[in-house]
């Protein structure tokens, strides 16, 4: 009643003080050469935050926006592509790669698991693929790609061209361009970022550069590559308005991941994740993703029986916490919880403690207090 309700999806997560005030201030013109200054800084840093050789583009959109980007610079119609699909987003891919003409293979799992690294060499070895698509953390199911792996794999496949959709996962879960052979990758800014919706990076290596290059005149517009190099290069340029407020509030939070530094914010979402996870089992939750493929920046959890997840999460939000349900066949059964992005184990113990109540109060027989202190001991290892 008295505080704001804590956004505990996975995306929009929760914008801390310095990030909002950001959005707040004067405008200026974005030919400004202090804003100009500003852009520039974080075009260059967001390339050195995940180690891209080539040319990072934090544009106005959100992460769809960002997949059409990927596809429609990558490939032309007619092209072969794989889509490696874990859920609901690697499926949205699908629909984005045929509408615009992409000859569409599907290697996809069962929801919960990853599809194996065999079955994807044999996909490899069955036809000469363009580009291979694949979710980092597939946001319906918690489901983590072995990122590394797969860019080991497609060393042995140089002329196809390894796309991740890091939208839910860069900036949360480890993701380093250069060691793990990614030639494009994505994010969007409510995720791992902890920005308000309505920013994308997309990150372009060399490699997806040189293909831009060679397939030559595309019919998308605002998204071409092209048209965009020289605004990177010179951001006092102009092509299409860049989204000022949130070029500097994305700004704030690239120097926040800087100062923490990427490795020990993946190894915080560990820690945090995976405690989270052993209080969610606690009070009687299923993670839905097997724990070898299971994310530290969401989870998706399965309800015991008898409860009702509209119920939940109404009588949830009354409390203050706002989770979101979950997809497809698991709508009604199942529901998700964010925890990626700039949270401190205050808050996490506040939602756990929330959680835990409201989980009580529809039946569930729970110690009291029991998940926050399975949190703490997981935390304390
Ligand atoms: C959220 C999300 C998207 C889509 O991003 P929008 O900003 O909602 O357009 C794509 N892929 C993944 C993995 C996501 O989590």
């Amino acid at each position: 009643m008295f505080s704001e309700k804590k956004v505990m999806i996975p995306g929009p997560t929760p914008v801390i003080g310095p990030i909002r005030e950001e959005m707040g201030r004067e405008m200026q013109a974005f030919g400004d050469p202090r804003f100009v200054r500003d852009y520039k800084d974080l075009i260059d840093g967001l390339a050195e935050l995940v180690a891209c050789k080539g040319q990072a583009f934090p544009l106005a959109g959100t992460g769809t926006l960002a997949m059409e980007m990927a596809v429609a610079n990558s490939t032309r119609p007619g092209d072969d592509i794989l889509i490696v699909s874990h859920g609901f987003f690697g499926d949205r891919f699908i629909d984005i790669c045929e509408r615009k003409g992409r000859k569409t293979d599907v290697i996809s799992s069962k929801w919960g698991e990853t599809v194996s690294i065999e079955d994807l060499e044999e996909r490899l070895d069955s036809k000469e693929y363009r580009a291979v698509f694949v979710t980092h953390v597939d946001t319906s199911t918690g489901v983590r790609a072995p990122i590394a792996e797969i860019g080991e794999l497609l060393k042995s496949y140089p002329d196809t061209l390894y796309i991740l959709d890091g939208v839910a996962a860069t900036g949360g879960e480890y993701t380093h361009m250069t060691d793990m052979n990614i030639d494009i990758l994505f994010t969007g800014s409510q995720k791992a970022f902890g920005v308000c919706p309505g920013m994308f990076v997309l990150w372009a290596g060399n490699k997806a550069l040189e293909r831009r290059a060679e397939i030559g005149k595309i019919s998308e517009y605002y998204v071409d590559f092209e048209k965009w190099l020289p605004i990177m290069e010179d951001p006092s340029r102009y092509f299409a308005t860049p989204a000022v407020n949130l070029v500097w509030a994305m700004k704030k939070s690239m120097e926040i991941m800087q100062d923490e530094g990427m490795k020990e914010r993946a190894a915080r979402h560990e820690r945090n994740g995976r405690a989270m996870q052993k209080a969610f089992e606690n009070m009687g939750f299923t993670v839905l993703a097997k724990p070898e493929c299971r994310t530290t920046t969401l989870s998706c959890l399965i309800y015991p029986e008898g409860i009702n997840d509209a119920d939940f999460r109404a009588k949830l939000s009354e409390e203050g916490i706002v989770i979101a349900g979950a997809l497809a066949e698991f709508a009604g059964k199942a529901c998700r919880v964010g925890h990626m992005g700039n949270i401190d184990s205050d808050l996490l113990i506040s939602v756990i403690a929330t959680m835990e109540n409201t989980m009580r109060a529809s039946g569930v027989n729970v110690e009291i207090g029991s998940s926050v202190a399975a949190f703490t001991k997981a935390l304390e290892g």
